[in-house]
């Protein structure tokens, strides 16, 4: 054999082994769905019972859904990871509403500088919000006259406005709560212990605004009440966005840390925020690479949300940022853009998740998948691409990947190659893959803990409450991931199969919860 091809095989052998390894660490079969799961469980019961849990299992004090018929207009503030909105919200009881928002950006100084100041901001927000929307509001915002607060006025009823605020906060009422800790990159000092609806009431006060917050809510219970308003149900509220949590129905009699605190509510019921994005912080059974620890090492929150780092938009490209880096870098010879990184590559969260949305969509999603010859070729990753030798389809789907690629990562034309663009595109598909599935784990775990079924994986038995009319499983979700990426619930859904049986993965209803941070954080559910 020449010497030259005995180099090139012995690469093409590398390459190879070095993806492969790479999938093999991405791949989470059956029965680590399982012990994920059957751990998830464990860890809900232990949060249920114990106060200063990693996943706190947080009681929110809302004891209902709504069912569509509620009315009412109403003021809404929400805090989420991305974004700051205002919204005017109005339910017309036939399970609609109108809502006119707008948005605020939250700068990197107003995340990490003083708690005052990022709650000033919000305060201003609400200002700058009700002096725009004055004149189209006037009929429908009550009050809209006494906003500004009169010395000279008697007792003029205050603006009522919810806040839907995506951090964990421990309740102690629907109009107070404590943040536990930051979350998705915020870091404000001086609010870590602090009441959140106190803070956010005081920076009202400076700017003399004549507004209450009289509810405080999760984004997950916005997303269910929500999804129940518009949909007559909702037992899950669920997040796979910049963060991910989930709330959900649960027994009073459940919550057995609420000992003689726990309200006597008609239903017997309660959401519990889940927080479950801090799900196995302790790493007993997340399946972390070293590329999930680097985000982990160099993330603002080492060692705390841990779940939350394989599954949600704030972390998903920063892991395909690491795996593609170290592709580039790959030794002898690089695997992925002829050995160059350009600057956004480069850049500590250079890589927005959004990406891999796009990159998923110009690829067409599994939908129409190239044909098994062209797949036999793609995968092939030690081969360069051949125009010629790709079905017209195929090329044109790799086009378009490549385009994106070459866009958002930064390079000129000419150096992102049809190989590149597949290799990309399989690797983000790859972690989103991943994140789908252990997004499933959280999901059938609220299945089991909400008695639809008994049982994991080969030993689900559904319950007979699967089967009792009203009784279906139904899960508001919202975020960017969800929303954006194709084909992430039928990832989901692949594994709800595996882990609560095909026949009961065809009852979970999963459903957009609309504009549910916005909506949901409405007082008019109390
Ligand atoms: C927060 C949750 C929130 C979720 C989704 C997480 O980082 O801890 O409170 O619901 O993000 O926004
Ligand atoms: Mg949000």
């Amino acid at each position: 054999m020449p010497v030259t091809s005995a180099i090139y095989n012995a690469h093409t052998d590398k390459v190879n082994s070095i993806l492969a390894d790479i999938e093999q660490q991405f791949t989470l079969d059956e029965n680590d769905l399982i012990s994920i799961t059957r751990h998830f469980h464990q860890l809900f019961n232990l949060g249920l019972g114990e106060y200063n849990q990693p996943m706190a299992m947080i009681p929110t004090f809302v004891t209902g859904v709504p069912d569509g018929t509620e009315t009412g207009t109403f003021l809404s503030l929400d805090l989420g990871g991305t974004n700051l909105r205002v919204c005017h919200v109005q339910f017309h009881g036939n399970q609609t509403f109108t809502l006119k928002q707008k948005k605020y950006q939250v700068s990197e100084a107003l995340k990490t500088g003083e708690a005052t100041v990022l709650f000033d901001y919000l305060a201003d927000s609400v200002d700058a919000f009700l002096t725009s929307t004055e004149a189209e509001a006037e009929a429908e915002v009550p009050q809209q006259g006494a906003l500004r607060q009169n010395p000279f006025d008697e007792d003029p009823p205050a603006v009522p406005l919810g806040l839907t605020f995506s951090f964990p906060v421990e309740q102690t009422a629907i109009d107070e709560g404590y943040l536990l800790t930051w979350t998705k990159g915020f870091a404000a000092k001086n609010a870590v212990g602090k009441d959140i609806v106190k803070l956010l009431q005081d920076a009202f006060g400076r700017k003399h605004l004549h507004v209450k917050c009289v509810a405080l809510v999760n984004d997950t219970v916005g997303a269910a009440l929500s999804r129940a308003y518009t949909s007559g149900g909702c037992v899950l509220g669920a997040i796979f966005g910049t963060g991910t949590n989930g709330a959900y129905l649960e027994q009073v009699a459940n919550i057995t840390k609420l000992g003689n605190n726990a309200p006597a509510t008609a239903g017997g019921v309660m959401m519990v925020n889940t927080e479950w994005g801090a799900f196995d912080n302790a790493r007993v059974v997340l399946p972390s690479t070293p590329f999930d620890n680097k985000v982990d090492r160099e993330s603002i929150n080492p060692r705390f949300q841990a779940y939350e780092k394989f599954i949600s938009g704030m972390y998903l490209g920063e892991i395909t940022r690491n795996i593609l880096l170290a592709l580039v870098d790959a030794a002898p010879k690089p695997i992925l853009f002829g050995g160059k990184a350009t600057a956004h590559l480069n850049k500590h969260y250079g890589l927005d998740t959004e990406m891999l949305s796009l990159v998923e969509s110009a690829w067409g999603g599994d939908a129409d998948a190239a044909s098994d010859a062209d797949d036999v070729k793609l995968r092939n990753f030690s081969a360069p691409l051949e125009e010629g030798a790709l079905a017209p389809v195929t090329l044109q789907r790799l086009k378009r990947t490549q385009e994106v690629v070459q866009k958002h990562l930064g390079y000129e034309p000419g150096e992102v190659s049809l190989r590149d663009a597949a290799l990309v595109r399989w690797i983000g598909a790859l972690v989103v893959r991943r994140a789908a599935r252990l997004s499933a784990c959280a999901v059938a775990t609220v299945a089991i803990q909400m008695g639809f079924v008994t049982g994991v994986g080969k030993e689900v038995r559904p319950a007979e409450a699967a089967a009792a009319p009203g009784k279906s499983y139904s899960i508001g979700i919202d975020g960017s991931l969800y929303q954006h990426y194709p084909g992430f619930e039928e990832r989901m859904r692949e594994a709800l199969r595996v882990l609560l049986s095909e026949e009961v993965e065809k009852k979970v209803e999963m459903g957009l919860a609309k504009d549910g941070s916005g909506v949901g954080g409405e007082p008019f559910v109390l």
